[in-house]
């Protein structure tokens, strides 16, 4: 037989996703792969109704609806202060794990260097590979997850073709300040690299904390790419609707990427999506508030129970620190918490390129009676690991 892709050794499946399927087995509660249990706004489940009953159920245009881009180039305009025209700087993408591949594929040669800040998104080092890209890694240090200018400039040296920038960050919650993300643009023009962004958290950040948008900075349109999509903020995870937003010599050609990898994002999930898009500003206050709830309450949960951990500034993520039951192998540990205390994690150590073993993240878009029935569960994890560590 012949030899599959060398590529594939750089990555495995997707630990997120395998522990779904783990959870899905032993019934536990699923907080590990990041998505809600509860449904999306009415308003958009009586859109896709009303689209389902209609006729839009061929392709769309390769690039997305054009109603769909026209409300979310007014929206993001909105909101990042930016003028982004609808047909030019605009590709519709089957969710935002697209746009970031399309996004590399569009930009990287096979050998070129792609920097990635570590904690990491599991995606991101498969996304370098298959674009055949190599991944240089920059530690974000736990507890506060800030990086080192001089590090950072080190890899710049290296003359890498882009960074990616999680922000708000997965899994640390880190929402990186504008003083930071200045550093990082100054560095990205000196050195000539594109900027790649995932912001699909965009709007699920905890005050005093803000987003800026890293393309808005002074200088940094023409070299940032984007990437985002409705899954969190319509709480649609499954409707797989994402975008790049950049200038139009970069969508150009990311249109023909995108093209030939997915030909389009669902057509009747666009046209119900315009919907949300077209919801008032109250919409994003309400949706911070809710979050913020929820956070509190998982938080708050967990530090009556003794758990120790961190503490985030956006995205619905905490990792928790688990170095006190003497874990050796965070995925064996988080296989049997699925089992055991019927509480679904993902180990940490798929996201960090360091040896970190002693931190799992655990989400919290869940209902409060599900996250209230998972800090039940997880009462019993102190002494059902500390029997753990005797065997
Ligand atoms: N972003 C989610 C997470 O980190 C999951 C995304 C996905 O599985 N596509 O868990």
């Amino acid at each position: 037989m012949p030899k599959l892709s060398r590529k594939l050794s750089f990555f495995t499946d997707s630990i997120i996703r395998r522990m779904t399927r783990i959870c899905n087995r032993c019934g536990a509660i699923n907080l590990s792969q990041g998505f809600p249990d509860f449904d999306p706004p009415q308003e958009l489940k009586d859109a896709l109704a009303r689209a389902a009953a209609g006729h839009i159920h061929q392709y769309a245009v390769t690039w997305g609806a054009a109603n769909f881009r026209q409300a979310l180039a007014k929206k993001q305009s909105k909101f990042t202060g930016m003028e982004i025209d609808p047909d030019k700087n605009i590709v519709v993408t089957c969710g935002s794990t697209e746009a970031m591949m399309a996004a590399m594929m569009t930009v990287c040669n096979p050998g070129d260097k792609v920097i990635i800040f570590s904690p990491f998104y599991e995606n991101y080092t498969a996304d370098a590979v298959i674009s055949g890209a190599q991944p240089i890694y920059i530690p974000l240090r736990p507890p506060e997850f800030n990086f080192d200018k001089k590090e950072l400039e080190k890899a710049f040296r290296k003359r890498p073709k882009a960074i990616i920038l999680c922000n708000p960050s997965n899994p640390c919650g880190k929402v990186f300040s504008r003083e930071e993300l200045l550093i990082i643009a100054a560095l990205a023009e000196k050195y000539d690299a594109f900027v790649i962004t995932d912001e699909v958290y965009e709007h699920i950040v905890y005050k005093p904390y803000e987003h800026t948008y890293f393309a808005s900075l002074p200088g940094m349109a023409q070299r940032t790419i984007s990437c985002s999509s409705l899954s969190k903020t319509y709480s649609i995870t499954g409707w797989r609707l994402g975008y790049i937003i950049a200038p139009p010599e970069i969508t150009d050609n990311a249109r023909k990427v995108h093209d030939f990898l997915t030909v389009g994002a669902a057509a009747p999930l666009q046209e119900a999506a315009v919907t949300g898009l077209n919801f008032p500003d109250s919409y994003y206050e309400g949706l911070r508030e809710i979050y913020t709830k929820k956070k509190e309450l998982f938080l708050h949960g967990l530090d009556s129970l003794g758990i120790k951990h961190t503490n985030p500034q956006g995205a619905y993520y905490v990792m928790m620190d688990v170095s006190e039951y003497g874990v050796k192998d965070d995925v064996e540990f988080c296989e049997w918490m699925a089992r055991e205390v019927g509480v679904a994690a993902v180990p940490g150590s798929s996201f960090f390129r360091e040896k970190v073993n002693h931190l799992v993240r655990l989400h919290f878009a869940k209902k409060e009676e599900t996250l209230n029935e998972a800090l039940t569960r997880l009462a019993s994890l102190h002494q059902k690991a500390a029997k753990r560590l005797q065997k």
